[in-house]
């Protein structure tokens, strides 16, 4: 039987369960409070300089996923790209993730793989046996110097408090490599797409079974009058922030143009605790097959989410956590609601795993609705 379903959130989340319930028949609204689709993949080409910018920051797709992969070539050509990213750090410029590069520059020495391995578990703290926090995961694999010099002032300025305080796994997002391979991801797909994300975004929800709604706020009055509803905005506003909100980061972007090149790379981080910003982005690098002699630059801040600031990052500190389950608890007893993406979920999640879980999530809400599923 066909059913119509509202999409609350026109980012990949909801466009690509939309997509996947549509192609089975059934009827798809999907509404976005903002004035474009994409969520915060959205990228839009600058007038003045033709220079496609990732209006809420660097997106680089990267994947080990080949449906996602896949998935993603279906919808929009990927060219291929490699993000590479330099960090300044007290005056000096280096190349990430740490690398051999990185560590012979660093420690001035012209070490050859094997001996780079000893010298740095030379320098690492090796009594932390069990690693918790981000401090003791940078101790413990890249010693006191590295840590110091590119990951605790970063940190500090990204998540605003002290890396003793946040979790190993934000860390094991980035590897330390024993050779010159400076691709920041170690994915089998990488690439980004040559019209950007929201003409990818715009195309999975071309479909006639989909009806887009921008600047349309969604009550939960109206959620009711659909079979099922799939949210991906911010789980705890779904129940008006009734036992409290969530952290989350959020991030100023300060714009500034320029004729020319103005750093040589996509993504520059700053590593000084005393410089506010954490990285420019030139987004012209993005797409290396463009030429734009005017360039357009984002320098970008961190700092606690306030009310009615766009939600970037979750924190999932202690505190989070415990109000996520209470949160999640709630959500369990809503009918014909399922939460998803980052915001409905509460992750930091990647582009490819948002697609993932999207897929995941509206074939198991086919195979329990008997639509027949699609190719
Ligand atoms: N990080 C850092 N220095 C850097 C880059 C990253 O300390 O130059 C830390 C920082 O805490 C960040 C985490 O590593 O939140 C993960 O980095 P990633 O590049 O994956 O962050 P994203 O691009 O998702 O913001």
């Amino acid at each position: 039987m066909t059913k119509h379903c509202l999409m609350v959130g026109a980012g990949l989340s909801g466009a690509v369960i939309g997509r996947l319930l549509a192609e089975a028949g059934h009827k798809i609204t999907i509404r976005d409070t903002r004035d474009h689709v994409g969520g915060n993949c959205h990228t839009l080409r600058d007038p003045e300089t033709g220079v496609l910018v990732h209006v809420y920051g660097p997106h680089i797709f990267h994947t080990d996923d080949a449906e996602v992969w896949e998935y993603v070539n279906r919808f929009e050509t990927f060219l291929p790209y490699k993000n590479r990213v330099k960090t300044t750090s007290q005056g000096a410029v280096y190349s990430l993730p740490v690398n051999l590069h990185t560590i012979n520059q660093f420690f001035g020495q012209t070490l050859r793989p094997d001996e780079a391995r000893v010298f740095l578990e030379g320098k690492a703290d090796t009594t932390i046996t069990d690693p918790q926090t981000f401090e003791d995961q940078a101790l413990r694999f890249v010693g006191r110097d590295l840590y110091e010099a590119f990951f605790k002032g970063y940190t500090i300025k990204q998540w605003g408090c002290s890396p003793t305080e946040l979790p190993a796994s934000i860390l094991k997002r980035l590897p330390v490599r024993f050779n010159y391979d400076d691709n920041y991801f170690f994915h089998k797909f990488q690439g980004m797409p040559e019209n950007g994300y929201t003409a990818m975004i715009a195309r999975i929800l071309d479909h006639d079974n989909i009806m887009v709604e921008l600047n349309t706020p969604v009550t939960r009055a109206e959620a009711e009058g659909f079979d099922h509803v799939f949210y991906s905005g911010p789980i705890d506003g779904w129940f008006d922030f009734r036992l409290g909100r969530l952290g989350y980061r959020t991030l100023d972007f300060e714009r500034f143009d320029y004729q020319g090149d103005y750093q040589g790379c996509a993504v520059m981080n700053y590593g000084d605790v005393d410089v506010p910003w954490t990285r420019i982005t030139e987004h012209k690098h993005f797409a290396p097959w463009e030429s734009h002699e005017g360039s357009v630059l984002y320098r970008e801040f961190s700092r606690a989410c306030g009310p009615d600031d766009i939600p970037y990052y979750p924190i999932r500190q202690v505190a989070e956590k415990t109000l996520l389950a209470d949160y999640v608890e709630l959500a369990k007893a809503e009918r014909n609601v399922t939460f998803v993406g980052r915001l409905g979920t509460y992750r930091y999640l990647d582009m490819d795993v948002t697609i993932r879980e999207a897929l995941d999530c509206g074939r198991a809400f086919l195979a329990s609705n008997g639509a027949e599923m699609p190719a």
